[in-house]
């Protein structure tokens, strides 16, 4: 099995862009580009508190940790979490420092309300993968809360989004071994994209640059 170094690893939040889109993880992430736009200012405010930095409070018998570094050298990525709640458990883990056994509960906090795609769902399986690796535990669930309806949804970490995240960063280690950013290929999703104005979809409609140009002008776009 693959064992990543350190100065290798990736950002493990990076999963969302890449499913969202090759191109825009490689623009993020490879070329350094970034755009906000309201989407990702709000997505960010909302991390803040979440994890302004990393703490711990009890509460009864659950312990919420926030802000809580990770990482896998098995996916050769690093990160945070939001949040891990360690439910205390007699069929959990020991976690150095406590007493007893807790099971492992992580918690993605996200914008918006819960999407079609699995986008949001893979980066808890991977950041739960990241647990599992550096806790010696098992972990069956997680949930993402929802700024919009401001409820969470559960997510069972299976067999099917563990191997569907393992191939995710096997990819994004070959792109970007290689710097490789793909072509623009227009979707739906450009639209929501906070790197279009970067990325320019519309050129690849047309035949060349020139003639968006051209045709840009004309309409009075370009001012
Ligand atoms: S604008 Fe479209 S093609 Fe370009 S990075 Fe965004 S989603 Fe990908």
């Amino acid at each position: 099995m693959t064992q990543y170094k350190e100065e290798d690893f990736l950002s493990l939040s990076g999963i969302q862009h890449f499913e969202f889109c090759r191109r825009q993880w490689a623009l993020i992430h490879i070329e350094m580009q970034w755009d906000e736009n309201f989407r990702t200012i709000e997505g960010h405010l909302l991390h803040k508190k979440a994890h302004d930095e990393y703490s711990t409070e009890k509460r009864g018998d659950i312990i919420i940790s926030r802000g809580m570094p990770i990482f896998s050298r098995t996916l050769g990525v690093n990160g945070v979490c939001d949040i891990v709640e360690f439910h205390r458990h007699d069929d959990g883990t020991e976690i150095f420092g406590r007493d007893g056994k807790f099971k492992v509960f992580p918690v993605e906090y996200k914008r918006g309300e819960p999407k079609d795609s699995d986008i949001d769902i893979l980066q808890l399986a991977a950041q739960a993968m990241c647990l599992e690796e550096m806790l010696c535990c098992n972990i069956e669930e997680g949930s993402i809360f929802y700024g919009e309806t401001r409820r969470r949804t559960l997510v069972k970490i299976n067999e099917h989004l563990r191997n569907k995240v393992k191939a995710r960063f096997k990819e994004m280690h070959e792109m970007y071994d290689k710097r490789h950013t793909p072509k623009v290929k227009p979707t739906k999703s450009c639209n929501a994209c906070s790197l279009k104005n970067l990325c320019l979809p519309k050129l690849c409609k047309n035949k060349s640059a020139k003639e968006y140009i051209f045709k840009n002008i004309r309409e009075g776009d370009l001012t």
